[in-house]
């Protein structure tokens, strides 16, 4: 998630501010002494969810592998909630609390190769979402009926905004359990498969118990509360039967029914390009949120109003953004890029909203042809800003400037599908990568070698020009005496990306080079509109 329109708000506010860091976006970012040590398996996240006094209870059981022997664990929790007391195998642990970190003194020694857990116990009154899902926390709302509609929503913030956790993306767990008791004319849906339902007759609570089968980054963990109603579904897919479920507010069906047949297009072209939907195991879920969206793992979260387009409007301007139904089709893309390969650092940020932002077009072209999707990615430029690298500082969970993560981004891999000018390789790359980075949190770099390699050419200054400096590259050319010279400028030394143009309607690569002249015999030049460059006609 994390879109456009607001991004393009905030970046005017964040302009005027210098960037400084400190400790605790270090401890929050960095992977700490008290974080490398150990390995998560595996979380049990209990919690109640208290809607009249704004409150939760509960307790993440955190299960982990020794990798070095270690008697300190780092385990994030942001006030106002509180952690009420840590157990190991039953003993009272104490901890040191620095903002929104802690550090836990573990009793029993810590050796290598052991499966150990601890309980963490917590309660408080979360932060209240602002602005969900930018602005996340806990959205505390009402339906249009007046019912209770809650949800949480965290990317960015992280999730020891609501729960206690190893708040870094560079380790995920193996799998994880999510119970949440509710009151009991309310529903809870979470990610993976509800495998139970207990009613706690006392209490007039019920809890659902939700258990995903697959690794999962902690902002993908998500709570939706409302008086839900279901529907199941199933789609023949590249692994077999993939089970989709949808949740929406009792109301709202009729209308969710029609539009959520989105869901089949969605799985069809992105299966197409990407590869097989990454969680068959846990199924898919679409799941009615009283905000926009989010790409929680396994149950995305929709607030689109049963429209097509960004809210009804199309971020690219070009009449394809009114073809399908934004949230559906980004936030299900996600699925791919975000939740199967995860960066492993916020810095690299582009890994999932570029990525992201280009399977809108790859949907649009599945469906209404390869000028159509290209139109579309090529009309998403309005969005660029070109102020800061899409590649942010590392170490300190960055928060991303603009919208460039997204449509600069999109853009960029628009352009090298065309320097690849191979359809067919272009395809078996995005799908390459999902089969190589499987369920993996990864650095930008593995992702720039993965695809150098598989299209055998050297793309370091290509990455660096997009993704580490803000100048957009400008082919300068003229023509004289009915010869044609060109170079490329404002670039990264060694940027020499070939092009697909025509000289007086004759289709020709070119290869410019950085500051330096080239000649061709020809007057006029019509470069490939696909390349996002600037061009400079002098003379
Ligand atoms: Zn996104």
């Amino acid at each position: 998630m994390r879109y456009v329109l607001l991004s393009l708000l905030l970046f005017t506010a964040q302009l005027s501010t210098a960037q400084t860091y400190d400790r605790q976006d270090s401890l929050r970012g960095t992977i700490t002494p008290e974080r490398v040590w150990w390995d998560l398996t595996y979380y049990h996240l209990t919690v109640e969810v208290l809607p009249e006094r704004k409150s939760l209870v509960g307790s993440n059981l955190i299960q982990y592998e020794v990798l070095e022997p270690h008697q300190v664990i780092q385990v994030d929790l942001q006030p106002p909630l509180k952690i009420t007391q840590v157990t190991q195998d039953g003993k009272v642990l104490d901890f040191k609390s620095e903002g929104n970190a802690h550090f836990i003194s573990l009793q029993k020694e810590q050796k290598k190769g052991a499966t150990e857990s601890i309980v963490v116990t917590y309660s408080g009154q979360p932060r209240e979402a602002v602005h969900a899902p930018w602005d996340g926390g806990i959205s505390w709302k009402k339906d249009e009926k007046g019912k209770h509609f809650i949800a949480s929503s965290c990317q960015g913030l992280g999730a020891s905004v609501w729960w206690p956790c190893k708040d870094h993306m560079y380790d995920e767990v193996d799998s994880m359990l999510i119970s949440v008791e509710v009151p009991k004319s309310l529903i809870d849906v979470s990610n993976g498969r509800l495998v139970k339902t207990e009613e706690n007759k006392k209490k007039k609570t019920k809890t659902y118990h939700w258990a995903v089968s697959n690794p999962i980054n902690n902002y993908g963990v998500n709570i939706n509360i409302g008086n839900y109603t279901h529907w199941h579904e199933t789609y023949a897919g590249e692994k077999g039967t993939l089970d989709i479920d949808n949740w929406v507010l009792r109301y709202n069906e009729k209308k969710a029914r029609a539009q959520f047949k989105e869901n089949h297009r969605m799985l069809e072209a992105f299966e197409h390009w990407f590869g097989p939907y990454p969680f068959y195991e846990d199924g898919f879920k679409l799941v009615e949120a009283p905000y926009l969206g989010m790409e929680h793992q396994s149950s995305v979260t929709y607030g689109n109003k049963f429209a097509n387009g960004y809210l009804g409007r199309d971020l690219s301007g070009t009449g394809w953004g009114l073809k399908f139904d934004f949230i559906i089709i980004h936030e299900s893309g996600h699925e791919w890029f975000a939740n199967n390969i995860t960066h492993r650092d916020a810095a690299d940020m582009w890994i999932h909203e570029s990525f992201t932002a280009y399977s809108e077009g790859i949907f649009v072209e599945y469906f209404y042809g390869t000028d159509a999707g290209r139109e579309y990615a090529r009309g998403t430029r309005m969005n660029i800003a070109n102020a800061y690298p899409v590649i942010g500082d590392y170490g300190i969970n960055a928060e991303h400037h603009d919208s460039d993560v997204y449509y600069k981004g999109s853009n960029m891999l628009n352009t090298l599908r065309s320097w690849i000018n191979d359809d067919v390789l272009w395809r078996e790359i995005l799908r390459g990568l999902g089969e190589e980075f499987y369920h993996q949190t990864v650095t930008s770099q593995q992702i720039e070698n993965y695809i150098s390699q598989k299209a055998d050419l050297d793309l370091a200054a290509f990455f660096d020009q997009y993704l580490r400096d803000t100048r957009l590259p400008i082919l300068e050319y003229y023509s004289k005496d009915e010869i044609l010279n060109y170079r490329w400028t404002n670039t990264v030394d060694g940027f020499n990306m070939p092009i697909q143009v025509t000289i007086d309607g004759v289709a020709r690569t070119l290869t410019p080079q950085a500051g330096t002249w080239q000649q061709e015999m020809g007057t006029v030049l019509v470069v490939d509109p696909n390349y996002y460059i600037a061009e400079m006609k002098i003379k």
